[in-house]
């Protein structure tokens, strides 16, 4: 009889964890699911006071009169960074938290992704130059792919802007578009600070910077990266970095091509 109610007592406390378990799981995956759509709705909500806040400081600096040694254009500047800045993490938030909820939908069209790239190149160049850095850019003559061209611009923005921002003045950084036997390789070469083997992995993940970005003070939210792996996953494609500490990084993305598309 004892043993018949040790085991009906145990069974009872298995089904109570059990149960309990169960139902400690639900809120807990709807709390982190709110939260994530928080964070989505949040960003997106914030985007339209920024710009607002944006296109005001630039018609004020336009239209007041001010000396450059002004200490209230200093202010004005100082505020045009800081909201740039915010609007620049706020994007990123945004796409991380859509991505995380699946609802961020990737166009699917056809189209040359040379002159897109080059475009990235051009934008890039006042930055470049402000640091006297040398930004090449080698593509073959047309590459007719499919898939979400915003997206590939992100890509590129990326990848190009951390190779300028993390090489000294003086540097050189590579851009070159490489179409492999079924695969279409992008790679991003620098002559900056490069990257410690223990932190090669970790800079893809959220909010991480290695100790050197951070000490440098060079500006970042360490979302970049995880982005740009999460655009590249989305194409099934794998992105790498090889790096040597005072020499360069070289990242590599490595998409499959589909037959008719190259
Ligand atoms: P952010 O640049 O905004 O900090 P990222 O996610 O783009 O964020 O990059 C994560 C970290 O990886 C950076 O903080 C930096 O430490 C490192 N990193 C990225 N690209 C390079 C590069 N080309 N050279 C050296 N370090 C890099």
């Amino acid at each position: 009889i004892l043993l018949g109610i040790a085991i009906l007592f145990m069974g009872v406390a298995i089904y109570i964890s059990y149960y309990m378990s169960k139902k400690a799981m639900i809120p807990i995956s709807k709390t982190f699911a709110r939260q994530k759509e928080f964070v989505a709705d949040a960003s997106h909500e914030l985007r339209t006071p920024l710009s607002v806040m944006l296109s005001s400081i630039n018609a004020m600096e336009m239209t007041a009169e001010f000396k450059e040694e002004d200490y209230s254009h200093k202010l004005l500047v100082n505020m045009k960074n800081e909201v740039k800045r915010m609007a620049g993490l706020v994007g990123d938030l945004l796409t991380i938290a859509r991505s995380d909820l699946e609802n961020l939908e990737l166009v699917n069209e056809t189209f040359d992704f040379c002159p897109l790239a080059s475009k990235t190149i051009d934008s890039l160049k006042t930055l470049a130059g402000s640091k006297q850095i040398n930004l090449n850019f080698h593509a073959p003559e047309a590459l007719i792919v499919r898939g979400d061209s915003q997206r590939f611009t992100q890509l590129l923005y990326i990848l190009v802007e951390n190779a300028i921002k993390y090489t000294p003045n003086g540097g050189e950084v590579l851009l070159a578009l490489i179409t492999g036997d079924k695969e279409l390789i992008v790679e991003v070469r620098d002559t900056g600070i490069g990257i410690e083997p223990k932190d090669q992995q970790r800079i893809f993940d959220r909010f991480y910077r290695t100790d050197k970005s951070r000490t440098r003070q060079i500006g970042g939210h360490g979302l970049g990266l995880s982005i740009a792996k999460w655009i590249v996953d989305s194409y099934k494609g794998t992105i790498r970095v090889s790096s040597e500490v005072g020499k360069g990084s070289i990242f590599t993305i490595r998409f499959p091509m589909q037959k008719g598309y190259e």
